[in-house]
This record gives C-alpha cells, sequence and structure tokens, in this order.
C-alpha cells in the first residue's frame, strides 16, 4: 500500500503565481534536500517515519472538498519538494488518482526535476527558476525543457531580492527566448521576496516592478498576497 509523507492538507486562497485568488485545497508534503537560503517553509525540510496512506489523504481531500457548496474541484501539490525521489511515485500515483476524481491538479515543482511520467498527468506546472539570493543553481537544460515541453500548462516563477536576482533572471530568460526564436509560451512570474518576521517590503516591490518596466516588461510581477493579508509568518493560508 502506498504511503506518503504528507506534512499538511488543508484549503486556502492561492496567494501567489497566475492563479492567485484561486480557492484550492493544498497537499503540502514533508521533505526536502534543495536548502534555498530565503526558503519560507523551512518546517517541511526534515524527512520524517510519519506517513499516510493514499486512500486517507484523498479522503481528507474529499472531505474538506465536500464541505463547500460548490466543491472546491482544484489541488495544489507543494512542499517541501514534492518531487523528491522519495515523494515522486506516491504523487504521480495521487495525481492520477486525484485526477480520476475530476480534479484540476497543480504541481509545485522545485526546479530540480522533470519527472515527465507525472507532468503529463498534471494540469499545470509551476517550475521555480532559483536566483541568485537562494543560494541554489537551476540547470538551464531542466528549465528550458519545461518551458518548451510543458510551457501551455507552466508558469515559471523566481523569488527576487535585489537588481542582481532581477539582472540574472531577466538574462536567462532573454537567452532563453532568443535560443528558442521567441517562440516560448509558458509565463515567467516575479515573486519579491517578503520573508518570514519581516515588515511588509513595499520598497522592493515597487523596485521590482520599476526595474520590469524599465527593461521592456518581460515578466509578470505577482506578489504573495496572503503574506500582505495574515502576515509572513502565518501557515496554511
Ligand atoms: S525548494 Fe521550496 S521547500 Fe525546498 S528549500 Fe527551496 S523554497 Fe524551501
Amino acid at each position: 500500500m502506498t504511503r506518503l509523507g504528507v506534512h499538511s492538507i488543508y484549503r486556502a486562497t492561492e496567494g501567489e503565481g497566475v492563479f492567485v485568488g484561486t480557492p484550492q485545497i493544498f497537499v503540502r508534503f514533508q521533505g526536502c534536500t534543495i536548502g534555498c537560503i530565503n526558503c519560507d517553509s523551512k518546517e517541511t525540510w526534515e524527512f520524517t517515519d510519519k506517513t499516510s496512506s493514499i486512500e486517507d489523504v484523498i479522503a481528507e481531500v474529499e472531505e474538506i472538498a465536500g464541505q463547500y457548496p460548490n466543491r472546491v474541484k482544484r489541488v495544489s501539490i507543494t512542499g517541501g519538494d514534492p518531487l523528491h525521489p522519495q515523494h515522486a511515485g506516491g504523487v504521480e500515483e495521487l495525481a492520477g488518482k486525484l485526477k480520476q476524481l475530476g480534479y484540476f491538479i497543480n504541481i509545485e515543482a522545485a526546479g530540480t526535476r522533470v519527472v515527465d511520467s507525472l507532468f503529463d498527468v498534471v494540469d499545470f506546472v509551476s517550475f521555480d527558476f532559483k536566483t541568485p539570493s537562494t543560494g541554489v543553481v537551476t540547470n538551464l537544460k531542466l528549465l528550458e525543457k519545461t518551458m518548451t515541453q510543458y510551457g501551455k500548462k507552466a508558469q515559471i516563477k523566481s523569488v527576487i531580492t535585489d537588481k542582481k536576482d532581477f539582472e540574472f533572471t531577466y538574462d536567462i530568460y532573454q537567452n532563453m527566448l532568443k535560443k528558442n526564436d521567441y517562440k516560448l509560451d509558458a509565463p515567467w512570474v516575479l515573486t519579491p521576496c517578503y520573508e518570514p518576521h519581516e515588515e511588509f517590503p513595499k520598497d522592493r516591490f515597487i523596485d521590482i516592478i520599476t526595474m520590469n518596466e524599465d527593461f521592456g516588461s518581460p515578466f509578470r510581477v505577482i506578489g504573495q498576497q496572503h503574506k500582505w493579508i495574515h502576515g509572513p509568518s502565518k501557515r496554511n493560508v
């Protein structure tokens, strides 16, 4: 019987990316070895022995969905790192079963792996391109594969802390566009960094929006609205 290392399951309104404002059910996996410096969910890093059966996870999703008159028929599978080899097989099975139940499935990919058999099944892929401030390097081949193979159902997402992050991201995107004859579909979203315990970084938001406009507006700048509303440290919102 498949067991899943799940951190939490909860309903919330998407706070970031192109689906911002959309109510959905989050299935957050426990365990990540990527180690982004500015990670805002470090409590999901540690792998533990606590697991749930896939049937129990689906039952919980269905129970939450059923609490609302219009049933929330969207699930976002996130982490931690749901594509870590320890999770990927179970995540694929979970995604397949939820699809059979009629859910729209988004997968939050940390940008370190592309799992074709899973990406083919899900409805949407959010793929992280890691900026210098994260201390993590994204494999450009995986980025390009996501943008070309899954571009019609993907977004690329980058956390931006400063000008260095912005310029680095801009250069990579321009090179990627040129290389692919300016025919890439996936929107690229910049998420201004908003760290736990930090005051709302209004100046950083303004700087990033201004830089994007000055560079010809290649990106969409979308803040994390759940952090504006609930504060940057509140969980499961
Ligand atoms: S991949 Fe996600 S969970 Fe893992 S360290 Fe980076 S931001 Fe945190």
